[in-house]
This record gives C-alpha cells, structure tokens and sequence, in this order.
C-alpha cells in the first residue's frame, strides 16, 4: 500500500504523528494509500521553510519567477495523463473529465506565467509640482492554500502558481481524500529548479489547518472547501490577522425559459449535473423551470439520463464514475429518499441501479416538484440528483435564486437576447452563464461567488489573486534642487 507524506524544503519528509488516513480507489472500495497526517510541529516546520525562502524568493527578478513558472507549466503539459490517471484513482472521476481537470490547472499556470504584466505597479508624474507618485504591490510572505477534494489538481493551481509568481512562499495543505496528484504535481515543481520552500506541501487535517490559521508567520490563507468550514477558517483566520479568501459550497440554478431549445437546455442541465457524479462546486443541481417548458424538458433530461454510462473512470465507456466515499455516497441517497417522502416526485431513481463492485457507486436522480422546504433543495447535496423546481413565471425563477443562501453560480437558457441581458442584471450570483451550464471563468478573469458561497473580500485566480496575494506600497517623490529648499510646518497640500 502507497504511503504518502510530506514534501517540505525539496525534500520528502516522513510523517512523524503518528496519526493517518486511509486513502481509497472509490471504483474498487479498496483502500489503497495511507497519508500522513502532520503534527502542529510538523506544520511550524514547513512554515518555518517557507519563511526562510521567502528571505531571497521575494526579491528573485519577475524574469526569473516567470521563467521558472514556464518550465512548471511544461512539466505539468508533458505528464497531464499521470496527473489524470491520479486523478481518477482516487477522486474517481472517468479519465476525459479528468484531463480536463488537468486543463483548467494549466489554464492558471499560464496565467502566472505572464504575470509581470500584472506587476507593474502604476505611475503619475508631476503628481504634485516636482513630485511624481507611483505604487507598486510588494508580496506578502509566506502564504497558505487549503483545498477540497473534488479538484485536487485544478484547486492547488487557482493559488499556489499566482501566489509564488508574485514573490511569496506557499504551504499547500490538500485533501486527505486524494492526495496523490498534488504531490505529484508539487514533486513537478520542485523538477521545474523553483528553490526548496518556495512551496511546501503539509498533508493533514483540522491540526494542520487550525496551525497555519494561528501560525504568526502565515500572512494569508485561501480556502476551498464547504461552507461550515469556509465559515470557520475566515473567521479563524481573521481574527489572527491575517487576509482570508474562503470559498464555501454552493446550490446552483439552471433557468430555463418557455422559449429555449430545449434539447440545448436538457443536454447541458444533464452534464452539468451529473457530471463529476454532481461533485462539482458548479455543478447544477437545480432546474428552475419556467411555464410550459418543464413537462417536456423533464422528459428529455429523463431520456438522456437513461443512455449515461456508470462505472469505473478508467473504462473509456463510462460518462460517470462514483462518488468520493462511502458515507458520502449513503448521505446523497438520503435525499432521495426524503424528497420522496416530502412530496417531489421522483422521475429517476439512482438507488435503483445496481453495481457488481464494491465501488461508491450510485445512479443518477432526477426529482421533480421539487419546493424550496424540501431537504434536497435546501443542502447542498454534492452528488448526482438533479431537482425541477417549476416556477410559473421569470420572476419567481429569480427570486428563488435571490432566496437561496448560496450565490456560486447560476445560469439561464434562452433564445431571447433582452432576458438573458435583464438575468445578468438580475441573478444575485457571482458567476453568470448565458446558455452555459457551468460558467467557470478563465484564468485571466476571476472566480468566486457571493452570499454564503465566498468569505472575504477578493474572488480567486486572475487579476483578483494577484491583488489578494500583494500589498500596494505607494511611494510620493521629489528630487528638488538645494537651493529651493525651506523649512515648512504646514500640511503638504498639492499646490
Ligand atoms: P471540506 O470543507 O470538507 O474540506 C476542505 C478542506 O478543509 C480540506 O482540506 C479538509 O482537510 C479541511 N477541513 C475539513 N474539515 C475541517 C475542519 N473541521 N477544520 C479545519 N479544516 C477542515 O470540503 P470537501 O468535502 O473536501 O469539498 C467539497 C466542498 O467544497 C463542497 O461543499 C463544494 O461545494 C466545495 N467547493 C467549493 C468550491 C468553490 O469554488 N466555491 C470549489 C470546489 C469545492
């Protein structure tokens, strides 16, 4: 069985705690790793490595940051296939989802590697007479990232690439459900020549966490996880003073309208749903369906639904593999089974669907009549059960999302130009799709929702991360000629 442990100042570091967590392949059942799981000491150490690298890294050239972020991201681009056979390992997401997982990671990369354009600070002359005013954004020091498990890769590299690019050190702390494709991705980096303790990877759990939120050296944490928890490490990690961007769960909205395609809407409301096996923080697992359309649209969702393929992420065949654990598979079942009870009606089972491995495995659900009481709306499920709740008009569709306490992301479907324009004025959600199901931005823009779904001031990735991970020192300069020189008591006014 694979041990896996730390990797803190370039090297690999045994865990020492003597506490553990076993690793599983959710396709098979089988436990196949045992991680580390760090002591608070062990954490002071990989801080304290960090903060002796940020001695010289916080005053490396942009070129040279930049360039070394470029040999990362080729190492990342020439082992993408190992990093998603990892992947599916351990999350169990099938192989093409995967790679694309492994895309999107890249996507970040690339963005810091061209960050020098970001760094550049701005600059006025003859701010006042003589006087020019300019800022630059210095890095904070050693930085933290705590990630979740359904993008063990792709999460990591929203902070870490961004952060380091910017002159700070980074302590990584990922999931214990899937901690192979980190590490392997973090034995890239050290590959890529980045000195030792630029980024340090600490496995753990809460006592990992709760050191880096306490830990006087640590300057900034960005999290990603659940709510109850994103909750806990701002407000934790506020309170010792430092910056936290926190990223919580989500409910996300599909709207359809009485005028969209409705093959269009049904196509993307089942890969977004089901796709991850609904572990996706922009999963939709709500279709607010508008007037007439429901009746049909639920029929061709169930029809799709029938062709999915479940089954193990390594068979090319599958569309969908299992859920992460067994707990976490019995709990989404549950609310299937409470829908029922409380009234939705339920147009696909998943329980029904029988397995032959021992795998986290469950079926697809689709619930209709769905009521913002009921418990599948009002938790986030984070599985494959996908709710119809129908609305009768555009308003109420609105106000659903408006009512609900999570803002991640919500979308619409329609062929009408005048809507889609007023539900981008209107949708009280960070993320915005037009006719895209999971509007997951770019690189080179920023992610993060609203409402319960983000804690802090700053999204993540992109122009947003650059400004959560430096601060802006602003200097006011003159260079007079001795001779004009007097003393002064009053006020420097702008004259
Ligand atoms: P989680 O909150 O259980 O764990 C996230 C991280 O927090 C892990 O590293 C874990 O070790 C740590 N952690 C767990 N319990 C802790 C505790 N009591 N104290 C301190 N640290 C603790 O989340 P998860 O199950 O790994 O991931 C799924 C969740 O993440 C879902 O709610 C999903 O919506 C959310 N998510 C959100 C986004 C987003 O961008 N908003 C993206 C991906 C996932």
């Amino acid at each position: 069985m694979q041990q896996i442990h730390h990797l803190i100042d370039g090297q690999h570091v045994a865990g020492g705690s003597g506490r553990t967590s076993p690793v599983f392949n959710p396709a098979t059942g089988e436990q196949t790793g045992q991680l580390s799981l760090a002591s608070s000491a062990e954490m002071d150490t990989a801080v304290a490595s960090a903060q002796a690298a940020f001695e010289e890294w916080g005053n490396v050239s942009v070129a040279r940051r930049t360039s070394l972020m470029f040999a990362f991201r080729n190492l990342v681009v020439d082992n993408a296939e190992e990093i998603a056979k990892r992947l599916t390992a351990e999350h169990g997401k099938v192989h093409a989802d995967a790679m694309g997982e492994v895309a999107r990671a890249i996507d970040n990369i690339e963005f810091a590697c061209g960050l020098a354009e970001h760094l550049k600070g701005s600059h006025n002359e003859m701010a006042s007479t003589g006087i020019d005013v300019y800022t630059v954004r210095r890095p904070l020091g050693v930085v933290a990232g705590i990630t979740p498990f359904n993008f063990p890769a792709m999460v990591p590299m929203w902070m870490a690439p961004n952060a380091i690019a910017c002159g700070n050190t980074f302590v990584l702390k990922p999931s214990e459900r899937d901690p192979s494709a980190p590490m392997f991705i973090a034995e890239l980096f050290q590959e890529a020549g980045f000195p030792p303790g630029v980024l340090n990877l600490v496995n753990g759990d809460k006592v990992a966490v709760d050191r880096l939120l306490e830990h006087p050296a640590v300057k900034a944490v960005s999290f990603v996880g659940s709510t109850p928890i994103a909750r806990y490490v701002y407000t934790t990690g506020t309170s010792h003073g430092k910056r936290v961007q926190a990223l919580g769960g989500a409910k996300n909205h599909m709207v359809v309208l009485p005028d969209a395609d409705v093959e269009l809407a049904a196509d993307s409301a089942v890969s977004a749903a089901y796709g991850s096996a609904g572990e996706r923080c922009m999963a939709i697992s709500v279709v607010a369906a508008v007037g007439d359309v429901a009746d049909s649209l639920v029929d061709a969702i169930k029809v799709r639904m029938e062709k999915l393929v479940i089954g193990d992420g390594t068979d090319s065949a599958s569309d969908m593999g299992p859920l992460i654990t067994r707990e976490h598979r019995d709990r989404v079942a549950g609310y299937v089974g409470s829908a029922a009870e409380q009234g939705a009606t339920v147009v696909v089972d998943g329980r029904d669907t029988r397995f032959e491995s021992d795998g986290f495995f469950l079926g697809v659900s689709l619930l209709d009549n769905v009521t913002a009481d009921m418990d599948a709306y009002r938790d986030e499920i984070f599985g494959p059960v996908l709710s119809v709740v129908r609305c009768d008009t555009y308003g109420e569709a609105v106000q659903l999302i408006a009512d609900n306490p999570w803002g991640n992301g919500a979308a619409i479907f329609t062929r009408d130009g005048g809507a889609a324009r007023q539900f981008q004025e209107d949708a009280d959600a960070g993320m915005v799709g037009i006719n895209v199901p999971i509007p997951v931005p770019v690189g080179y823009h920023s992610f993060g929702g609203w409402k319960d779904s983000l804690f802090g001031d700053t999204t993540m990735y992109g122009p947003e991360g650059i400004r959560f991970y430096t601060k802006p020192k602003v200097m006011t300069a003159r260079w007079p000629d001795p001779a004009t020189s007097s003393v002064d008591l009053g006020f420097p006014t702008n004259e």
